[in-house]
């Protein structure tokens, strides 16, 4: 694995994403083969003996490892410049298995308080019944971050671009604030993507995926991913705890995510695009109260925004004068976009973040990370913007304010 990865590693983002990490079986397939199986079988008892010792690099079971799950592993290492990369069966699965192979009875994590719903949920009350101490801080201010990390941690978790709210975590600064309180950084890129933003070269000591979003991109597939370039992590750590706690990837879900990757640059483009006409479209709007995009100049962090990201992302979010019902109305009057929790998929999604994804927050926590009940965030898909836009503006017509 480790050698494909070197061989290959001249090749430019486009060419690794399309070529990457390929190995080709006895019958010379031009796609990428899909293995599914569950075993590997053995010549002799003496090469069973071997492999299970460690002297044989080899396949002996799909919970450690798959041809078709390790090509997609390595071509998303090569994409994001990462020395390793293991798959897993959800977003998820990789988001708690990168802390709980870490953490233990005693440890302390400190957290932005910006996360996906789940994430939160995991750092909030599960990491509490195992004994971690938890902290959660306003992932932009950094003298919150510099003064909880006066005492030492664990493990530092972060979102940036955060959901739904977009904020933007300094990852340069917040890692050098973590490494001196003796973390480990891990960042939750999943609004990024490793095309805009590429947290290992701040210093980050882990990276996360929901590949289900824009890694498939398509809506197919469930999946997850987590890379570093710490061979201590990720040996000793991370491989242990995912190989006997068994959240693998499939591999057709692998497959699937394989060919989602050779056209993830080209549709990173195309969202991006979108999005930004949108922003400028919705900011000109009277009945729109706010817009959130990262690539607007009138974004809070847009100038870190854009130091640390290619573009401003595929995401936005904006606010209805007129409260719950106007959004409500809003997105009742939409017919070409969908009203969907999803997002990063070819198909334009809308939500509303403090009915759905946010529900579960007590009002205050919600009023803290600044989501109102008129707001609404928008995964903008690889429909012609016009469309879109004349879609967004006959549903922002028959809504009252
Ligand atoms: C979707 C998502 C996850 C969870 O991924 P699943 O594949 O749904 O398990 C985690 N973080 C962010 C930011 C996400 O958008």
């Amino acid at each position: 694995m480790e050698k494909r990865i070197k061989e290959n590693s001249s090749w430019r983002p486009q060419t690794q994403l399309v070529r990457g990490g390929v190995t080709r079986s006895l019958f010379e397939e031009t796609s990428e083969a899909l293995f599914l199986t569950s075993g590997y079988i053995y010549k002799t008892a003496e090469n069973a003996e071997a492999a299970f010792k460690g002297d044989t690099s080899r396949y002996i079971y799909s919970r450690y490892g798959n041809p078709t799950v390790s090509m997609f592993q390595d071509r998303l290492a090569l994409l994001e410049g990462a020395k390793h990369c293991v798959a897993t069966a959800s977003g998820m699965a990789a988001m708690f298995a990168s802390l709980a192979c870490l953490l233990k009875s005693g440890d302390r994590i400190v957290a932005s308080r910006a996360l996906f719903g789940s994430c939160y949920f995991i750092i909030s009350e599960l990491l509490p019944r195992f004994g971690v101490d938890v902290e959660f801080v306003d992932g932009t201010d950094l003298n919150q971050w510099a003064e909880v990390l006066k005492k030492p941690a664990k493990a530092v978790f972060v979102e940036t671009p955060s959901n739904p709210t977009l904020e933007i975590i300094d990852l340069l600064k917040i890692t050098r604030i973590a490494h001196a309180a003796g973390a480990y950084v891990i960042v939750d890129n999943v609004f990024a993507t490793p095309i805009l933003q590429r947290p290992l070269e701040f210093g980050v000591d882990m990276v996360m995926y929901s590949t289900t979003k824009h890694i498939d991109g398509q809506g197919r597939g469930l999946g997850g991913a987590i890379l570093t370039n710490d061979d201590t992590l990720f040996e000793d750590f991370l491989i242990p705890f995912l190989r006997h706690t068994g959240p693998a990837m499939s591999p057709f879900n692998a497959w699937v995510m394989l060919k989602g990757l050779e056209t993830l640059s080209l549709r990173m483009e195309r969202h991006c695009h979108n999005a930004h006409v949108i922003s400028k479209f919705l900011t000109n709007h009277k009945i729109i109260k706010s817009v959130l995009y990262p690539g607007l100049d009138s974004h809070p962090q847009h100038q870190l925004a854009m130091s640390q990201m290619k573009s401003g992302s595929t995401i936005l979010t904006f606010e209805i004068n007129g409260g719950k019902d106007a959004a409500f109305q809003f997105l009742n009057s939409l017919q070409l976009i969908n009203i969907s929790n999803n997002l990063g998929d070819a198909k334009s999604l809308i939500t509303h973040p403090a009915t759905t994804t946010h529900q579960r927050l007590s009002v205050a926590e919600r009023a803290h990370l600044g989501i109102t009940d008129g707001m609404t965030r928008l995964s903008v898909g690889l429909e012609d913007v016009e469309d879109l836009i004349e879609d967004l503006n006959q549903a922002l017509q028959s809504t009252p304010c």
